[in-house]
């Protein structure tokens, strides 16, 4: 049933690390090898053995709308044809940032990048310039990118693959990054009582989708902001993920909490490599050339990437756009909730909007990277490759939010928990 997808892979393997161009892709935590595909539409995905899925992964985000939906793709063909690539100043930027700033209003002021790692990484760097202080905090199990400042206790793709620390960042360096539990507002207060006028920055998934979701109790993500306030340091949301996924102002506006500076990726280029990062205009203009803090890109701003973005934005405003996602995710959830019961397998399910987790735990709450890690893994391994041979596509770690897009209705869902119920794990 797969066997061009092992053809492939045999070749690919002698031509990428292990096979793949970003690791997660090569199946290795569910101890099978990764499907090649060919064509994807609306919420479904097609192999090269002629396997149809269900995706539950949509690109790990991007997605929101539905594989190659027409407004998108007639967006992308027309700006083609006047200009792929101008490394020059265009409208389409302003398009996209103009809806951003809406959208988001913390987001004063933002510079296009081409990933959610560079947004990462550039907003460190502009967090130390601006407090003149060297260290960053993170939480244990959460995913910047993989810049070196933010591969510590970095999440589903190092924990899948058991690289606690990645060899290659140097310890002066890593050194810099504290680390706390998320969900622990003692743990981040007691790394400032002894770090008072070093930490430039917390910067927290608000929503976790890294170690899969993890939501954010209540009054946490409010006393990182009150934290923030006291010592003087920036709180920085990566909503690379969460943006625009959990509500139309992403996480920020669904917990209304306000941070200092943001990161986007995925959903922000609706496919395409876009990532961004912004914020207050104060901080925004030490950027270069307004300011001293270095960051360019050749690419940024592609007209293809702002136009397939500002496209999907539109389309996520729609009515009823987030109500849709919020009913069929409750489905899916009450639906597995109940199968899992009948079944007598001990689970926990966390979901926010369009982004779950079914973690294989007797743990009644899953709220921090420990909790999620008394997962067993094995037994999620055998729920994916079952799920996989019955046509759903799961995202291939227990430590992965499994994401769903407004084209994903009814029928999917009555599919998905059929295969879920007839599955043997
Ligand atoms: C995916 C992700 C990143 C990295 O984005 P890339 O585009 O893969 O570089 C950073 N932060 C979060 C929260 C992510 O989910």
């Amino acid at each position: 049933m797969y066997s061009k997808s092992k053809e492939l892979f045999n070749k690919s393997s002698k031509l990428f690390p292990g096979g793949v161009n970003s690791p997660v892709r090569a199946f290795k935590s569910v101890g099978s090898s990764p499907i090649f595909f060919k064509k994807s539409q609306g919420a479904y995905l097609y192999d090269v053995d002629g396997n149809e899925y269900i995706d539950y992964v949509g690109s790990w985000g991007p997605m929101i709308c539905g594989h190659g939906h027409s407004k998108v793709i007639e967006a992308i063909q027309q700006v083609a044809e006047k200009g792929i690539s101008f490394g020059a100043c265009h409208e389409y930027e302003i398009h996209l940032a103009e809806i951003i700033t809406k959208l988001m209003p913390n987001i004063e002021m933002l510079r296009f990048v081409n990933s959610g790692t560079e947004a990462c990484m550039a907003v460190a760097r502009l967090a130390r310039a601006y407090t003149k202080r060297p260290k960053i905090l993170k939480f244990n199990g959460c995913y910047h990118g993989h810049f070196d400042s933010f591969l510590v206790q970095a999440g589903s793709g190092v924990a899948t693959m058991s690289l606690p620390d990645s060899p290659g960042v140097p310890s002066e360096l890593a050194e810099l990054t504290l680390t706390a539990n998320y969900n622990n507002l003692e743990e981040v207060e007691k790394c400032f009582e002894q770090n008072p006028n070093s930490i430039a920055a917390i910067m927290v998934e608000p929503v976790v989708g890294n170690s899969g979701c993890l939501l954010p109790q209540n009054g946490f993500l409010e006393g990182l902001r009150n934290i923030c306030n006291k010592y003087g340091a920036l709180l920085i949301f990566d909503e690379v993920m969460t943006g625009f996924r959990v509500a139309k102002g992403g996480a920020q506006e669904r917990f209304n909490v306000s941070p200092d500076l943001t990161t986007l990726g995925k959903i922000v280029g609706g496919g395409l490599p876009v990532g961004a990062y912004g914020g207050k205009k104060e901080i925004m203009e030490m950027i270069a050339p307004s300011g001293p803090v270095y960051q360019a890109g050749t690419l940024s701003g592609n007209p293809l990437g702002m136009v397939a973005g500002a496209t999907t934005l539109n389309l996520i405003q729609e009515e009823g756009f987030y109500e849709n996602l919020e009913l069929y995710g409750e489905k899916l959830e009450t639906g597995i909730k109940q199968i899992m019961i009948d079944k007598e397998v001990p689970v926990t399910i966390n979901r926010c909007g369009a982004m779950l987790s079914v973690f294989f735990t007797d743990q009644k709450e899953v709220y921090n990277f420990p909790t999620a890690k008394t997962s067993d893994t094995n037994r999620f391994a055998k729920f994916f490759n079952e799920l996989l041979k019955n046509g759903i596509y799961l995202p291939p770690s227990q430590f992965e939010a499994w994401f769903f897009s407004s084209i994903h209705s009814k029928n999917e869902i009555e599919k998905t928990l059929n295969a879920i119920e007839a599955a043997q794990f």
